[in-house]
């Protein structure tokens, strides 16, 4: 299906020039290539992926070894990005618990190998294009290693995916490098004055135990153990024996030198420096190293940044400090404002400055330039001020953006349009598109006129109405601490001992999606007395919050102690700021709050937002060999071509690529240890016929997706559908987000 023709022959026999036709040309097989590269073939656009490396994945693939983080990193709760992404993530954990980066490779490469309209050019370095002097390109052409071949590859839309951005450059587009003066965007973190000072590069090693002693003698190269001394220790940055991997993101160098130009004394600059701290820890006598020994080393040097487009939009840290709304909004970020200094590992400055953001929107207008171009952007080369790219650089962002270019390009293809000229409506169905393939697009819902889910009575066996009662555990307020749970169910009691008659105070805020580091507008603070022994208890909040997620601020107060169980409750959590050990709350839902009512599988949202937004079943799975149901009734028959269902998958939790070994202090990351409990296992749907009779129409075994599309083979024609759960991984709660129906 993918035309290839063979152009001519150059130098003699060495080299050939082949002729590949798509409609999709995607350079860079990063996160935000993947991703572009999976959204825009899944559309049926025939697509092409050519990246310069032998394996997926770029920053995070076993060449480079970061692992992929994002807004459930930086604290934000039910914000842990799903899609294209997600489905990689999701199946990563499925196939690879132990978070090992070479069968991360795998993954990516199974989910890019297995989708029909995409043909992967792996080792194909894009280095030329034909464009028409004003953005509009013709081909672009790359030369594969080891097949001596060059190719050109057509398409109607190209998305550069590079990192580097190289085809923005190529194609003549305006860009920054560097950092932009306070003036340009009004921005308080930015300098006074521009810089070309950039985050700089870094490289990895990984270590492994062995059990006899293992000898290390360091290169020539190597920095001395003198001058790795001296560097240690400052601006918090630390080596030992017990770290790995990212645990060393401080390697940092070349934010000072041209990340592209002198990529290669960068690289160069970071062997010294990695050679050095492994001599300084197995030679140093400081450690416990004498059986240590490394099991990989990076030669691929991590680059953080480079490139900025100048687009139609540029995001500035206004827009994700005030959350602000755009009408093109496309996809969110929520890492921190992250930032490091330029002179890297030589400075005493703090290695990062971290600031907490909550969930923000970013618009389509970030992946496009202002030019006639059919060039998109996706990844770190979006249009980002610098100091916005502090928090849209990161890995699950990343591929965020190149999902929603992907979608773009494939719709701009099939209404003929370019980007900057497409009316509302034809922005909306993007988004739509984007909402229908498991993104989240802060505040907008997902609202298809051909979902017939919409119209349908939603019934089931029974929606979770009394809480969590099961006591496990418990949670002490003697470091303080912080309470989530939904304005919707404030009456909520919460079983607390406390050790004497106690009056708590408590800040409160209101958020959207809650966050346990930028937790939201401060609404007030209330108190609430705390008798003595165990009791339950109402925490009030102030008047006039209509909406929104409730997180309570509670200081230290070494009497009160949360009791907690081991059933989550979408919405409800206790915790720390400092920490993403997140415990379940034993609780009592006030009567009548409808809080997981059947009628959220059709409310447009397919994730918490501003409440959990889930039809919960009761407990007590399957006992009696009943399982829980949920059902569909239409007003009369209709033919059923397509059903999506959204699962569950705890987004509160971290899905990484691969691990590090200091996750928790280090990190605040808690490594996943199996697949979420909450996520459904296995399920059954039925079509009830216009005769009434039921007919399975879809089984599911041993799912491990967040999203199950069901296609019946040419249409169903029922009058309702019935989705019995039958498993879950461990939950005693089946849990459904949204269903539509085509
Ligand atoms: C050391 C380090 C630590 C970081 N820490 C984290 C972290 O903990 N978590 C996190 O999520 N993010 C982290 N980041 C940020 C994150 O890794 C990057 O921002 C992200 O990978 C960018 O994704 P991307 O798809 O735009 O580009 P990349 O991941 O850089 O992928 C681009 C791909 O395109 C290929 N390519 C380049 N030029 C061409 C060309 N001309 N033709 C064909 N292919 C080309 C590259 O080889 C690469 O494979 C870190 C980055 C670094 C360097």
């Amino acid at each position: 299906m993918f035309k290839s023709i063979i152009l001519y022959k150059t130098q003699g026999d060495f080299a050939v020039t082949e002729r590949v036709e798509a409609e999709v040309v995607v350079a860079g097989g990063g996160p935000g290539g993947i991703c572009a590269a999976l959204a825009a073939a899944r559309l049926g656009k025939k697509t092409v992926l050519a990246t310069d490396r032998p394996v997926l994945g770029g920053n995070s693939s076993s060449e480079i070894r970061v692992w992929t983080r994002g807004a459930t990193g930086a604290g934000n709760l039910y914000g842990e990005e799903m899609g294209v992404w997600g489905e990689l993530k999701l199946r990563n954990l499925y196939l690879n618990q132990e978070g090992n980066p070479v069968f991360w490779d795998d993954v990516l490469l199974e989910q890019v190998l297995s989708e029909p309209n995409l043909k992967l050019y792996l080792n194909t370095h894009i280095s030329g294009m034909e464009t028409d002097g004003k953005g509009r390109i013709a081909w672009v052409s790359g030369f594969q290693m080891m097949t001596e071949k060059e190719l050109r590859f057509e398409g109607a839309y190209y998305i550069d995916a590079t990192g580097d951005g190289s085809l923005g450059a190529m194609a003549g587009l305006p860009y920054r490098m560097g950092k932009e003066s306070r003036d340009t965007y009004g921005e308080s973190f930015a300098p006074v004055e521009e810089e070309r000072a950039t985050f700089g590069s870094t490289l990895f090693f990984f270590t492994k135990r062995e059990d006899h002693p293992v000898s290390y003698i360091a290169p020539d190269y190597a920095y001395p153990r003198e001058t790795i001394e001296e560097l240690l220790g400052k601006g918090g940055r630390i080596a030992n024996e017990k770290m790995d991997g990212c645990d060393y993101w401080w390697f940092e160098t070349g934010g000072m030198a041209d990340t592209i130009r002198e990529a290669q004394e960068i690289g160069l600059e970071l062997k010294r420096f990695t050679a050095g701290v492994w001599d300084y820890i197995k030679n140093s006598g400081r450690y416990d190293a004498d059986c240590l020994t490394l099991s990989w080393e990076g030669n691929m040097p991590g680059k953080r940044e480079s490139r900025r487009f100048i687009t139609k939009k540029i995001l500035t840290q206004q827009d994700i400090l005030e959350h602000r709304a755009f009408e093109d909004g496309a996809f969110y970020g929520g890492w921190y404002l992250d930032f490091h200094p330029s002179h890297g590992f030589k400075t005493e400055e703090d290695n990062c400055t971290q600031i907490p953001v909550q969930v923000y929107a970013v618009p389509l207008g970030c992946l496009y330039p202002t030019c006639d171009s059919n060039l998109l952007f996706a990844g770190r080369d979006i249009g980002v001020s610098h100091v916005a790219f502090a928090s849209t650089r990161i890995m699950n962002t990343c591929a965020l953006s190149g999902q929603a270019a992907g979608t773009l390009a494939a719709r701009c293809i099939e209404l003929g349009k370019r980007p900057g000229d497409l009316e509302a409506e034809e922005i909306q169905g993007v988004q739509q598109t984007l909402l229908r393939n498991d993104m989240m697009i802060p505040g907008i819902r997902h609202r298809e006129e051909r979902d017939l889910a919409r119209e349908a009575g939603v019934s089931s066996s029974g929606a979770e109405c009394r809480g969590a009662l099961l006591e496990t555990g418990t949670f002490s307020l003697s470091d303080g601490g912080i309470l989530v749970f939904p304005r919707r169910a404030a009456g909520t009691e919460f079983l607390v001992e406390s050790g004497q008659t106690t009056e708590v105070s408590y800040q409160c805020y209101r958020s959207d999606v809650p966050s346990r580091l930028a937790l939201g507008s401060r609404v007030g603070t209330m108190k609430t007395v705390i008798p003595e022994g165990k009791s339950w208890v109402r925490f009030p909040i102030p008047e006039g919050v209509a909406d929104g997620f409730i997180t309570l601020e509670f200081s230290e107060n070494q009497s009160v102690i949360f009791a907690t169980g081991e059933e989550q409750l979408t919405g409800f959590l206790l915790g720390r700021e400092d920490s993403p050990r997140y415990c379940y709350p034993c609780l009592k839902l006030p009567d009548g709050c409808g809080l997981y009512g059947e009628s959220n599988v059709v409310n447009g949202y397919n994730r918490p937002w501003r409440e959990p937004g889930s039809w919960m079943s009761g407990p007590a799975f399957g006992e009696g060999g009943e399982f829980p149901w949920i059902r569909l009734d239409f007003q009369e028959p209709k033919t059923v071509r397509e059903i999506l269902v959204f699962f569950n998958p705890d987004l509160s939790r971290e899905l990484n690529s691969s691990r590090a070994s200091m996750w928790d202090d280090h990190h605040k990351f808690l490594p996943r240890t199996g697949m979420p409990p909450e996520l459904v296992r296995s399920a059954v749907i039925d079509g009830i016929l216009p005769d009434g009779s039921r007919r399975e129409i879809a089984v599911l075994e041993e799912n491990w997706r967040r999203t199950w599309r069901v296609l019946p083979p040419d249409g169903i024609t029922v009058t309702g559908l019935i989705l019995e759960i039958r498993g879950t991984y461990g939950a005693s709660r089946a849990e459904i987000f949204e269903i539509c129906v085509y």
